[in-house]
């Protein structure tokens, strides 16, 4: 995939392999050993917390191209570097300072009616709020939830219905030793339940390191019981550190979560050709803008600004042409 920020301009060559799983791929690949393909299909499984067997191949091609062509630059630029100051909660509160409009907190879309000359959006406590146009982000696994009128289009459709495969459980550990950083893959083949972990800290005290914080990713569909907390332990010592005193755990149940039913975007064989485009394309006055369809990094942080970005321009251009159309 030579411009993964335009996947489809030409030459698009990826497309003739995007029926492919990674494990058909690697299937198909000699002089390698099962131990290399193991290790290799463990790393990729990290992609979209699944064996390779569910991950479409073109999803691996799409990263390693964002990895400057390169596994080494993969890991390097989804896994080395942090938000400081406050993270994820200090950059969400962060856009909201910047945001100008009205903001409704709690409040879900149940159903999305189109007319002539607006939207009108049924949500669940009864209110109704009329629109010349919408921005929709509702996640990829969660549009299926939303009455659409008139209905999306059959490929639309196809693609919700469909979703993305990303169902793992994430877990954040304290530990009690203090350890130098580690990452560990877990086979696809065996048993494990975990997909992959990585050392994140030693935590922040100004005396120094104390105790090491550290991040389970575990295979779709399990550890999905977040209160199992002898599962989730034993698990984790008997699938990654044997020798680890665990002292607390922290999830969220994002698989469970009914307005995510998801984590990271990362899709199985055939749908990146046959999905992506359509997902992008507006549908009358409602717009849909997320990073589970974005061109580059689909199911990164940066995925969001870029579908965020053009949809933006996508209903700014939509509604000047409405205005110089009543002129
Ligand atoms: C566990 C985990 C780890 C991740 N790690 C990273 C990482 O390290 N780096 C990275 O770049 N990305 C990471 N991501 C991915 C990244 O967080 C997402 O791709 C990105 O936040 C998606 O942004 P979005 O605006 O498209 O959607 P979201 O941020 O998911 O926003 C969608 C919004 O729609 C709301 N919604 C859903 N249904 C309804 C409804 N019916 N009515 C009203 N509102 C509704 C949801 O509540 C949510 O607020 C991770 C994701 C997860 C789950």
């Amino acid at each position: 995939m030579p411009f993964p920020h335009e996947p489809f301009r030409e030459p698009a060559i990826w497309m003739k392999y995007d029926h492919l799983t990674v494990k058909q791929r690697l299937d198909h690949l000699g002089g390698l050993s099962q131990f290399e393909k193991d290790i290799f299909e463990s790393n990729v499984a990290t992609f979209g917390s699944a064996p390779g067997s569910d991950i479409g191949f073109t999803e691996v091609l799409r990263w390693f191209a964002l990895g400057g062509h390169s596994m080494a630059g993969v890991f390097e630029r989804a896994g080395i570097y942090k938000l400081g100051n406050g993270g994820m909660t200090a950059f969400a509160r962060a856009i909201l300072r910047d945001f100008q409009g009205d903001v409704l907190f709690n409040t879900v879309v149940q159903k999305v009616d189109q007319g002539r000359n607006g939207v009108s959006l049924q949500m669940q406590d009864g209110r109704r709020i009329d629109a010349k146009a919408v921005v929709s982000t509702i996640p990829l696994n969660c549009l299926g939830d939303i009455t659409f009128n008139p209905p999306l289009s059959a490929l639309k459709t196809d693609a919700i219905a469909s979703g993305h495969i990303n169902k793992g459980a994430k877990i954040h550990f304290s530990l009690a030793a203090t350890e130098p950083g580690w990452f560990a893959t877990c086979s696809a083949s065996g048993t494990s339940l975990y997909v992959f972990a990585l050392s994140d800290h030693n935590g922040h005290e100004p005396s120094g390191p104390r105790g090491t914080w550290c991040i389970g990713f575990g295979y779709n569909g399990h550890l999905v019981d977040k209160r199992n907390s002898k599962g989730i332990i034993e698990a984790f010592r008997e699938n990654l550190r044997p020798d680890a005193e665990v002292q607390a755990y922290l999830t969220h149940n994002w698989m469970n979560d009914p307005y995510a039913k998801g984590n990271w975007s990362c899709w199985g064989p055939n749908r990146f050709s046959r999905s992506v485009q359509e997902l992008q394309k507006a549908d009358g006055r409602v717009f849909f803008a997320s990073a589970d369809w974005a061109d580059g990094w689909r199911g990164f942080v940066d995925g969001a600004i870029e579908s965020g970005q053009k949809s933006a321009n996508d209903v700014k251009e939509f509604l000047n042409s409405q205005h110089r159309v009543k002129l």
